[in-house]
């Protein structure tokens, strides 16, 4: 067993690139061409690989450290023929933001073949309704093109109409009006205590989330765009087999259905990352959960001070609960620029306990009284402060895509170590019919991106598809792409920082 130095490849232009994200850890056995870290310059964000697979001896880098082409990343005990064989693969070539800006390249599968029958066959195949979805899928339509969309859940709409965007802005407006009420308590006009019917309240937000998708399943009516209620999987290059669902959830009929498809559309989305340490505990929730609005906890932790948790964190604060945000970085809203977020940290002090920032949550239990939090510093010599017990914990340190889980590689459509899939400003896979759009890309994972991105690809399928160069043409090439953090008050920016501006 040789121990070899696994170190950071040509970064092209980049000379230096911070560390912010360790994806493996000592002891961990890892394969050539796993990645290691995650690595992000003002541009885009990268993934480095290992040059070989062995077993991780030592890491040598941490979160935040600078580092470039040749910096030591870590010491692996390699296997075999391994230790010698292997070159030294390159880095994951970093796009121009924000198409794919944080996805490693993947090697290409070759696809199965299928030889069954198909029940239902197609110009386009949309798998997956959220906001990429069903905007491609419209579009598509309105073109001319005979179109099926395929979803798992009941409704349409995608996390953002279901449980994303909209009911967290229905009951972030219902947050604001309180707010806004109570200060004119300073102004002179008082209205006296609020008085909250939670029931009533997640009533009013369920209503919000059924008008809207329930208009969704109206248009794709009026379209004559096809749905089909089921869980989807490739099983050719051509055709993706549909496991029907039914119910609220995800409850299997037992009956099967293959499409069959000239072109198709991946807009599978993404969803809520969980910390492997977490118990399962109902006081331990993701922003879905956070959503449900079961009832208002007392002192309430949120893991990860970027948009989602705060967003959620102020509708429970002004609801009454007291707020601790515990975030690895050094500053909340990363992204945003800095003067802009001091001025959200002063507003909103009064809602937290506690900021507990380069902090990283490393144990939790759930005990009788509450869960029980640990806490540790991300800087070496810095102090964390002492576990704390919460009667909810929302988990919200960010989205994992669902690339992995639609047998992606039956079609021949590769995917990334963490389920990304690449595109060209088409929305090209390396399948040259089958697209992909939205969450499923990296990161921004908002809908308006997965919107622009969906209209761009239905144009050009149908373009090709009908010989129309003009819309054969059209491309996403978004130079940037405006953030907002609906809270109190809220936040918008786009492009770079005042710092990245700097840099
Ligand atoms: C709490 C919260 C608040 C947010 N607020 C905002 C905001 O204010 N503004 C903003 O721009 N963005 C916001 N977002 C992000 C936004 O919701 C996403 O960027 C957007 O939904 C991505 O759209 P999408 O079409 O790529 O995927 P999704 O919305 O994730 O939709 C994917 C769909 O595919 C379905 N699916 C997946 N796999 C399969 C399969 N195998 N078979 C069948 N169906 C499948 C899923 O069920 C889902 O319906 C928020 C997200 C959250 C969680």
């Amino acid at each position: 067993m040789a121990i070899v130095e696994i170190k950071v490849p040509d970064i092209g232009d980049f000379a230096e690139v911070t560390v912010i994200e360790l994806m493996v850890a000592p002891g961990d056995t890892i394969k050539p061409e796993q990645s290691l870290i995650t690595v992000e310059s003002d541009k885009a964000s990268m993934e480095i690989p290992s040059s070989h697979g062995g077993v991780v001896k030592e890491l040598k880098v941490k979160l935040g450290d600078k580092v470039k082409e040749g910096s030591i990343v870590l010491l692996l005990e390699a296997a075999g023929a391994e230790a010698s064989a292997a070159p030294a693969p390159a880095a994951a070539p970093a796009k121009a933001a924000p198409v794919a800006a944080s996805v490693a390249a993947a090697p290409a599968p070759a696809a199965s073949s299928f030889g069954g029958s198909a029940d239902i066959e197609c110009d386009l195949l949309v798998l997956g309704a959220g906001p990429g979805g069903y905007s491609a899928a419209f579009r598509a339509a309105d073109l001319g093109l005979k179109v099926v969309i395929i979803e798992r859940y009941a409704t349409l709409g995608g996390v953002c109409l279901n449980v994303g965007c909209i009911p967290s802005k229905a009951l972030l407006h219902v947050a604001a009006v309180m707010d806004e009420v109570a200060h004119l308590g300073d102004l002179g006009v008082d209205f006296g205590k609020p008085v909250v019917n939670i029931d009533k309240l997640r009533g009013h937000k369920e209503k919000v989330i059924g008008k809207l998708t329930g208009g969704l399943a109206a248009m794709a009516k009026m379209r004559k765009v096809t749905t089909v209620r089921g869980y989807g999987a490739f099983v050719g290059a051509n055709h993706v087999e549909v496991e029907e669902t039914t119910g609220d959830g995800q409850e299997k009929t037992g009956t099967k259905k293959v499409v069959a498809f000239k072109k198709c559309i991946i807009a599978a989305g993404s969803q809520a990352v969980r910390l492997p340490f977490m118990p399962n505990d109902p006081r331990v929730v993701d922003s879905t959960g956070a959503l449900e609005l079961k009832e208002v906890p007392k002192r309430m932790l949120i893991l990860g001070g970027g948009i989602i948790g705060l967003e959620m964190g102020t509708v429970y604060s002004t609801l009454g609960a007291r707020l601790d945000v515990v975030e690895m970085m050094d500053g909340l809203m990363q992204g945003a620029d800095r003067d802009l977020v001091k001025i959200w940290q002063k507003m909103n002090a009064p809602r937290f306990d506690n900021i507990m920032l380069k902090t990283k949550t490393v144990g939790a239990r759930a005990l009788p009284e509450g869960i029980e939090v640990t806490f540790a510093a991300t800087e070496e010599g810095g102090t964390a402060p002492a576990p704390q017990v919460y009667d909810l914990v929302l988990q919200a340190v960010g989205r994992t895509p669902n690339g992995k889980k639609i047998a992606a590689d039956k079609a021949g459509v590769a995917v990334t170590d963490r389920g990304f899939i690449n595109v060209d400003i088409q929305m090209r896979t390396n399948v040259p019919h089958i697209f992909a759009i939205g969450d499923i890309l990296g990161q921004p994972m908002l809908a308006h991106k997965a919107v622009h991105e969906a209209h761009g690809a239905a144009e050009v399928i149908a373009g090709e598809l009908q010989g129309n160069k003009e819309l054969a043409a059209a491309a996403f090439n978004a130079r940037v792409i405006p953030s907002v953090a609906y809270t109190d008050p809220e936040v918008a920016w786009v492009g770079l920082t005042e710092d990245q501006a700097r840099a």
